[in-house]
């Protein structure tokens, strides 16, 4: 009877064991439950398991009953424990003195531990660890005592492999988790319904979701892609439902628009991950920006469009003078011949114009834009240029107006210029009806900042940034009917910003525009971004 309800207790603790491993992985607390179950059944006090280092030696890792002070004493119950298990097997297994050394122990703690029973922890054959057992009373343990404890050293092997073996999952996993949130493009984990696993960093970036948000809502919801039209591809096609995502790859474009608004050209690709067994069990998608790639894509188009129309009209007109000119049929007095190559010189101005601006365009976007540095005398400049262009226009009125003693900039004078001819010459182009043009400038504090302000068509706020892109040019019955690259205000502003300084433009619909530019009054910053050349009269200086 008493064998029978001691056999029962057994089976009765292993059970709550194996229950205790699958439900709880934490490694300490299962051993710990061991520990205990096994002092229970062997009559003992108190118990110890101990773990096989990298290096070799033994460590405690758990214990029941044993005051924490005790536990570095205990260390010496296990230094040079029998690596292999001999010829008894477990049951045979013992560590040698182990006796005479727990007798040191009690002697320099004064614990009263009498008896003592280890079995050691396997895994494979291979030692992995030592479970002991205390006792206090009189009486040894016996063989049955250690065949019971094999059963309990068992478990412990095993709960020990299970929590190696989740411990590198856990492991591999944050490494994964790492390698994806580190990644410069979006990456998303979907399960075969297409709900969201993971969610990186970069992601929560372009689509404006928090990951926590975005975890297991379906993908549609957050990635929201759509094609060219606006249409929700995610809804009319979802890639995880697509026949051919699952025979391989599907790449996937369009642009995804966050809550505030702003958009994103994106690239998806999605990748089927597969079972052993062929079964789907996580699709991979990866987002990539391609915003700048389409900008450029966009900017190819436009600089081909405009370029061509550019070229085309000067051609044309040319083509008309030379053409009428050379009929042999006809005879052209001086004053005709006159005007018409001057209209041909104009046009071949104009061709030369934007082939320079072209040219700048092209120097500032391949960094080799050079400034030729010197004193500049802003106001004289600036009645230069409005002296060229006065007699062009009889309906604009252009004044120069700068405080006497206006300080020199230091600049590149020729480009400097440069800045007062595209904006007078935009004031003049964009005020069809004329009126007053001023030119202006003033002292500030660390530099001067100066004005062209005209009383013409004006520019819409959504757009005052817009027109200092290349191939920019508002749309709208008055710029449509202009002619223009839309490179003036984009060199303008490479310009300024070589000297270290700032322009922009305040203006309204039908207000006017008033451009301004602010230059800063110390030397040409040398980390400015275009490449600066003094002039040699300068250096010789
Ligand atoms: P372009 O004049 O050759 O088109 P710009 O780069 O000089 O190119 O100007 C870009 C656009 O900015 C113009 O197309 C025009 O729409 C707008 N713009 C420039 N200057 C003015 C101005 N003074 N008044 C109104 N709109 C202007």
């Amino acid at each position: 009877m008493y064998a029978d309800d001691y056999r029962l207790r057994q089976r009765e603790y292993l059970l709550q064991i194996s229950r205790a491993m699958t439900s709880k992985l934490d490694m300490p607390s299962v051993l710990r439950l061991i520990l205990g179950h096994a002092v229970d059944m062997l009559r003992g006090v108190s118990g110890l398991i101990a773990l096989k280092e990298e290096d070799g030696s033994f460590s405690i890792r758990a214990s029941y009953g044993l005051s924490p002070d005790l536990l570095p004493h205990l260390n010496a119950l296990l230094g040079g424990l029998p690596v292999s298990l001999g010829g008894g097997g477990t049951s045979r297994w013992r560590i040698p003195g182990l006796r005479s050394r727990l007798a040191l122990v009690v002697a320099s703690t004064g614990v009263s531990l009498r008896q003592v029973v280890a079995l050691p922890l396997l895994q494979e054959d291979n030692l992995v660890g030592v479970i002991l057992i205390f006792g206090d009373s009189d009486v040894a343990f016996s063989n049955n005592d250690r065949q019971v404890l094999a059963s309990f050293a068992d478990q412990a092997a095993i709960a020990m492999q299970n929590a190696r073996l989740y411990q590198d999952l856990a492991r591999e996993k944050s490494r994964l988790d790492a390698i994806i949130d580190i990644s410069a493009d979006g990456v998303m984990i979907l399960d075969p319904q297409g709900r969201i696993q993971a969610f990186n960093v970069a992601l929560s970036q372009m689509t404006g979701w928090a990951e926590e948000a975005a975890r297991e809502q379906p993908c549609w919801r957050v990635l929201d892609l759509r094609d060219r039209n606006g249409d929700k591809l995610c809804r009319k096609s979802c890639p995880v439902k697509n026949s051919q995502l699952l025979e391989g790859r599907l790449i996937q474009e369009g642009y995804i628009l966050r809550s505030d608004g702003t958009r994103t050209d994106v690239s998806v690709a999605y990748t089927p991950l597969y079972d052993q067994q062929e079964r789907l069990v996580n699709v991979l998608a990866n987002v990539r920006d391609i915003t700048r790639f389409r900008e450029a894509e966009e900017m190819k188009s436009t600089f081909i469009s405009v370029i061509s129309h550019e070229l085309k009209t000067p051609v044309a007109i040319i083509k008309g003078y030379v053409g009428t000119l050379r009929r042999e049929d006809a005879h052209w007095d001086e004053k005709t011949l006159k005007e018409s190559l001057a209209s041909v010189e104009e046009q071949v101005d104009r061709l030369n114009h934007l082939i320079d601006n072209l040219l700048d365009a092209s120097r500032i976007q391949s960094g080799a834009f050079k400034m030729d540095v010197g004193d500049v005398d802003l106001p004289g400049l600036a009645e230069r240029v409005a002296k060229q262009f006065r007699p062009q226009t009889q309906t604009h009125r252009i004044a120069v107006h700068f405080p006497p003693c206006f300080p020199l900039v230091q600049g590149d004078a020729e480009r400097l210029e440069e800045v007062f001819a595209n904006l007078i010459g935009n004031a003049i182009k964009y005020s069809p009806q004329g009126g007053g043009i001023q030119v202006g400038g003033q002292v500030g504090s660390g530099g001067v900042l100066v004005y062209v302000a005209d009383e013409g068509i004006g520019i819409p706020k959504g757009e005052q940034e817009n027109i200092f892109r290349p191939f920019y040019r508002v749309e709208g019955d008055a710029g449509q009917e202009t002619q223009g690259a839309g490179l003036g205000l984009y060199l303008c502003q490479a310009i300024v910003e070589a000297h270290g300084g700032r322009i922009w433009v305040e203006s309204g619909p039908s207000k006017g525009s008033r451009f301004v530019f602010f230059l800063p009054l110390q030397e040409v910053a040398e980390e400015g971004n275009l490449d600066l050349v003094r002039r040699e009269t300068d250096s010789a200086g």
